[in-house]
């Protein structure tokens, strides 16, 4: 099964991947996660995207397109996938489909997760995340267990995003709302786009989401 999850920066795409990595055995494919690798390794890739991401802006589609091809393929035998951050633009959602007819695969469904924008501003300036396996946390609305310490690997190490202050997070907004939602028709029109209440707590959108794709 392939799946993608749309919707804007902080309408809880990360979180709900976690999720269904765990509970159908899909591997999570984030292309701002990879990104940040990249950034992280030095890579020619990392650098070019560096600026780009920090201003809130979108990377171009062939360089996203190019990487996002090589880890499906990497993929190949597997159970499938949960696209996290990707499609973002019409000509990209155009590329994958081309991308998965030549790899003989197809998408299964794409789940919309919708959020107000007052919401997705408090959620971005509270979220931090592991150092070291990436889960996503909240400073209110999901704590670890146990302060200062990662309920899923035990790390004691946490990150804040550069481009998650107020001014990148306004044009990260921006190019949701301009360059993102136009794909939403795109899938509407194939029958494959899935709406979910993203204002829902973090279990029920949960479980919305496993409404849809069935039992694992
Ligand atoms: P969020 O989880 O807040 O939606 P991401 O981690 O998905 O943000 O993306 C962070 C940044 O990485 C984006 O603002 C953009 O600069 C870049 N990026 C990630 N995915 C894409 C993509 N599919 N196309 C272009 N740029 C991307
Ligand atoms: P995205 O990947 O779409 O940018 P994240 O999964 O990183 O979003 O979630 C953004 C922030 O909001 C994180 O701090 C996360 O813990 C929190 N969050 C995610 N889902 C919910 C929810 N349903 N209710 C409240 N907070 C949430
Ligand atoms: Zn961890």
């Amino acid at each position: 099964m392939s799946i993608v999850l749309l919707g804007p920066p902080g309408a809880g795409k990360g979180t709900q991947a976690k999720r269904i990595e765990e509970k159908y055995g899909l591997v999570q494919l984030s292309t701002g996660d990879m990104l940040r690798a990249e950034r992280k390794s030095g890579s020619e890739l990392g650098r070019k995207a560096q600026a780009i991401m920090d201003a809130g802006k979108l990377v171009s589609d062939d360089l996203i397109i190019e990487m996002i091809s090589r880890r499906i393929d990497q993929l190949k035998g597997g159970k499938g996938f949960i696209l996290d951050g990707f499609p973002r633009t019409v000509p990209q959602a155009e590329a994958l489909d081309r991308m998965l007819a030549e790899k003989g695969l197809k998408l299964d469904a794409v789940i919309e997760m919708t959020v107000d924008e007052a919401a997705l501003i408090d959620r971005i300036a509270g979220r931090f995340s592991c150092a070291k396996c990436g889960a996503s946390y909240h400073d209110q609305f999901n704590r670890p267990k146990t302060d200062g310490v990662c309920d899923v690997c035990g790390a004691t190490e946490f990150t804040r995003r550069a481009d998650d202050r107020p001014e990148a997070v306004k044009i990260r907004l921006k190019a949701y709302r301009e360059q993102t939602a136009p794909i939403l028709p795109y899938y509407r029109k194939k029958g494959l786009l899935h709406p979910v209440d993203g204002m829902a707590s973090i279990d029920e959108v949960g479980r919305q989401i496993e409404a849809i794709l069935g039992r694992p």
